[in-house]
């Protein structure tokens, strides 16, 4: 069977694009209750952004802290029932941030549609109605949350996504000036993301043709970026890297991720650790299996001057190095992909236990 894979129906990009917001949500306004929710990342909170997202009366503006927790479950079933028992049903949902605040609108929009609790729609194909219209306006490049059928979220049992054909965006403006203010370190971990996603799609046994076209691309915008003769946080490379950020999604919507975001999975799972982080302190183990990509991200970390901790599982307990390596363990579609359809014979928990104990 081939992926039939829903996608973005309309992208706008280019720098100052932002401005567009408004004309696009124009006809979209007289839409069930005739208002808008605003998801925006609260580093937004009274900078210059704040005041150009194209607000009407009845529209709600929700600030949400992403710098400590990823999406939780728990977080979108509050958000939907506050938002409907206050205004009804919303004419659409706008995501403003990173990859957290992508999130949270897809499972959000999604949510819209649905009766009771987000953790029962965590997995493939489970949301049965349409939600509403959504947009997405990444502020960081990287994860791919823009492109991806899924709405990653952290439940009380799983971190899983809400993943069916009404989470894509409707509608993305793709504006590389709201980048630029992003911090240097989260500039390096979240395009690492966007890096690995490549490595892993293109070296395990769902990658073709569709997903290395779009691969290939984009690791030669990261290799500008990262390793350029022009690397570094600049307008130009802003430009280049959310292509890369949405290429590498789009790699990956045709392949699968690997051993990497298992592991990484795990440690966001247990510590909450951020995911661009969490897939760099997994990718810095794993030189065994990623040997060219791991040699290269060594040059991007040492080119941009980024240290990575040593001896993190020295203050890990050993359940918490079990509870990891059973998260990871049981994402068996990322395994599959990059070890084989008989990866149960060659992995198991002692092997996923000890790849945690060398970070
Ligand atoms: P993020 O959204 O978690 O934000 C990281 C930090 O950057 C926050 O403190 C935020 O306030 C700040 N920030 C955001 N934009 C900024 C800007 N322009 N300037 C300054 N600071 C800014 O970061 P992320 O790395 O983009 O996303 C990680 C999240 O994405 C995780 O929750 C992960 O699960 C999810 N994810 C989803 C997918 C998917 O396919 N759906 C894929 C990968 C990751
Ligand atoms: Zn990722």
């Amino acid at each position: 069977m081939f992926k039939n894979i829903k996608n973005i129906d309309k992208i706008v990009y280019g720098v100052g694009s932002f401005s567009q917001l408004e004309e696009i949500l124009a006809p979209k306004r007289d839409e069930n209750n005739k208002y808008f929710v605003f998801v925006v990342d609260d580093f937004f909170k009274g900078k210059s952004l704040e005041k150009q997202i194209p607000t009407k009366d009845k529209d709600i503006v929700k600030f949400i802290h992403t710098s400590k927790d990823e999406p939780k479950t728990e977080q979108i079933d509050q958000l939907r029932d506050e938002i409907i028992d206050s205004q009804g049903l919303p004419s659409g949902v706008v995501g403003i941030g990173g990859g957290s605040a992508m999130d949270i609108a897809k499972a959000l929009a999604v949510m819209f549609g649905q009766e009771g609790s987000s953790t029962l729609y965590q997995g493939l194909d489970l949301a049965k109605n349409p939600g509403v219209y959504h947009v997405g306006i990444p502020t960081i490049s990287g994860t791919g949350a823009e492109c991806s059928t899924t709405a990653v979220l952290t439940g009380p049992e799983k971190k899983l996504g809400i993943k069916c054909e009404y989470t894509p965006f409707d509608q993305l403006i793709l504006d590389p000036e709201l980048t630029m203010s992003v911090p240097k370190d989260h500039w390096f971990y979240t395009g690492m993301d966007c890096y690995i996603h490549c490595i892993e799609s293109s070296t395990g046994r769902l990658y073709n043709t569709f997903s290395k076209a779009y691969g290939d691309e984009a690791l030669r915008l990261c290799r500008e970026v990262y390793l350029g003769k022009n690397s570094g946080q600049t307008k130009e490379n802003a430009e280049k890297l959310m292509v890369a950020s949405l290429f590498g999604g789009l790699s990956l919507s045709y392949s699968e991720v690997g051993i990497c975001h298992a592991l990484s999975y795990g440690l966001s799972y247990v510590f909450g650790t951020r995911h661009g982080y969490a897939n760099c302190l997994a990718f810095n183990v794993l030189e065994d299996y990623y040997s060219d990509g791991y040699k290269e991200f060594k040059e991007m970390l040492e080119t941009h001057n980024i240290e990575l901790p040593e001896g993190l599982s020295k203050e890990w307990t050993e359940e918490q190095i079990t509870k990891m390596a059973e998260i990871s363990y049981a994402l068996s579609h990322m395994w599959d992909h990059a070890i084989g359809t008989d990866w149960q014979e060659k992995v198991d928990l002692e092997m996923i236990k000890d790849l945690f104990r060398r970070m």
